[in-house]
């Protein structure tokens, strides 16, 4: 270890304490890989801060070293974000053990958090004082609310809540040099100018460190209950969009999508558990309706609004979970469609949104190039349909290598992309870009907009040494 090494290491020690830092290898290991395992990096140390003003003194060390920081909350993201660069001159600075809930304001109907909150524990915090945090991610129980709003995070809430940048009234970060911002203001309306907070949101760590935040809360609902919808075709499931949407009006607060190849995946994934329709069907859609009234109330919702699609002819068929076990048992299917495609090997993945009338000619393009490209390809298509947003996921049919699909990688991009482009889309709707979409960003970002956010950049961390190699 060289000199200016240890003298690096004594000054982070002398920031956060010896038992804040990590320099072991295999202590260092798991938080220099992403969840895909798809990067994998290193780093000098891991911090681990327990509070703002170590944060700002293990910043002070690093700015005073030249060393990068890579800021890691729950290392859930799916974009190689929170992994550092191989060789990198970098720490990672884990929020983790800053994980108070500092505040629960029900008069406000805020909540105040520090960043290594994880995001189920601000749900529970919040629902034992009878509101709804409204986030919610099939990772909840690992991801960090500093993740979370670096990440500008969406879910499935996103339709009737919005995404954390909505959901977000002050933030609290660590800046350049290890400046303490309390941006911690709850208020609703503020238009003393420039809304600084929204730069750090969305930022995946490349502007400063999260390190609290203030939360809009809900009041609770009083009946959730989900409906499983099967569909012919996109079209249908489009039309069944905008009918939920004009029947339920705000209590539709979900509208999730699922393709017959993701169904069939979870259901090789997990045997024991049986289908929810006997036959299967190419696309099922997941409703939920949210209601202030009673579980009764909300089931005669879904019912109407199921028995007039199928027969408006729309749906081929529905089931309507009436119990809460019954519900959890239909959100299964959705959220663990992550999960059994890693367990199948991997998939080249997008996560792409577009305006919803493109969907359809969008899912025949694609589908015809990729039929070009090679035999043995398979669309695992999933996700958001509500926010235009769909996990458009290409991998290969049982029997076929998923390597097949690895090895063509550039070409499938080209022709998943391109469309995007034609149909004036984004290649990064909710994960962000981290490593793995950052040279995409021109294709979809107009040149001024790249030039606005290096000049924001550049005025924020003029060193340059927040996460270096993302997103830029
Ligand atoms: C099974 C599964 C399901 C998922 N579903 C969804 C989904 O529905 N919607 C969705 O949007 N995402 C989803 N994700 C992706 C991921 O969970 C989110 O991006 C989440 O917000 C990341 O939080 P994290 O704490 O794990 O952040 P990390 O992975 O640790 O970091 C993500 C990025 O944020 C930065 N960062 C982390 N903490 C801070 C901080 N305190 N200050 C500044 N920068 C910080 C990192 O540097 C990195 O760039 C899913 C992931 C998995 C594994």
């Amino acid at each position: 270890m060289s000199h200016d090494e240890t003298a690096f290491l004594d000054a982070l020690r002398a920031a956060a304490g010896a038992q804040a830092v990590l320099t072991d290898a295999p202590d260092v290991a798991p938080f220099c890989t992403d969840w895909r395992r798809r990067y994998t990096g290193s780093a000098i140390a891991v911090a681990q801060p327990a509070s703002t003003d170590e944060t700002a003194r293990i910043v002070q060390a690093c700015a005073h070293h030249g060393v990068a920081i890579v800021p890691q909350g729950g290392n859930t993201g799916l974009v190689g974000g929170a992994t550092p660069a191989p060789g990198a001159r970098a720490i990672v600075l884990s929020t983790r053990r800053m994980n108070r809930i500092r505040a629960v304001d029900p008069v406000n109907d805020c909540i105040t958090v520090e960043a290594g909150c994880t995001l189920r524990a601000v749900q529970d915090a919040a629902q034992a004082r009878g509101r709804l945090f409204p986030l919610r991610l099939a990772s909840e129980g690992s991801c960090t609310i500093g993740g979370n709003l670096a990440t500008n995070a969406g879910g499935t809430e996103v339709l009737r809540y919005g995404n954390a940048r909505e959901l977000t009234l002050g933030i609290e970060a660590v800046l350049a040099g290890g400046r303490v911002w309390n941006g911690l203001r709850a208020l609703r309306k503020d238009n003393s100018g420039y809304d600084c907070k929204q730069w750090l949101i969305g930022s995946e760590g490349t502007l400063g460190i999260i390190t609290a935040a203030s939360l809009k809360l809900f009041p609770a609902p009083r009946a959730q209950l989900v409906a499983l919808v099967a569909l012919p075709d996109i079209d249908a499931a489009l039309a069944l969009l905008a009918q939920a949407r004009s029947q339920a009006g705000p209590a539709l607060t979900a509208f999730e999508l699922l393709s017959e190849p993701a169904v069939e995946l979870v259901s090789r994934a997990s045997p024991d558990r049986r289908r929810p329709f006997p036959a299967p069907h190419p696309w099922l859609a997941l409703l939920e309706w949210t209601d202030h009234e009673s579980d009764e109330h909300a089931a005669a919702g879904l019912e109407r609004l199921c028995a007039a699609a199928i027969e408006a002819g729309t749906a081929h068929d529905a089931v309507i979970a009436r119990t809460l076990a019954d519900c959890a048992d239909l959100w299964h299917l959705r959220e663990s469609v992550p999960e059994a495609q890693a367990r199948a090997g991997g998939n080249v993945k997008h996560d792409i949104s577009l305006p919803l009338e493109a969907w359809a000619p969008f899912l025949a393009e694609t589908g015809s190039g990729l039929a070009a490209l090679q035999r043995g390809l398979q669309v695992f298509a999933f996700g958001h349909l509500g926010d235009g947003n769909l996990h458009y996921n290409v991998g290969t049919v049982p029997g076929t290598p998923p390597q097949v699909a690895f090895d063509l990688e550039r070409e499938i991009n080209d022709i998943v992309f391109g469309a995007v482009e034609r149909h004036h889309g984004s290649v990064a709707a909710e994960h962000g870009v981290g490593q793995l979409r950052r040279e995409l960003v021109a294709r979809v970002k107009a040149p001024q907009e790249i030039e606005w956010m290096r000049a924001i950049k550049t005025a924020l961390d003029p060193d340059a040494l927040f996460n270096p190699g993302k997103v830029l």
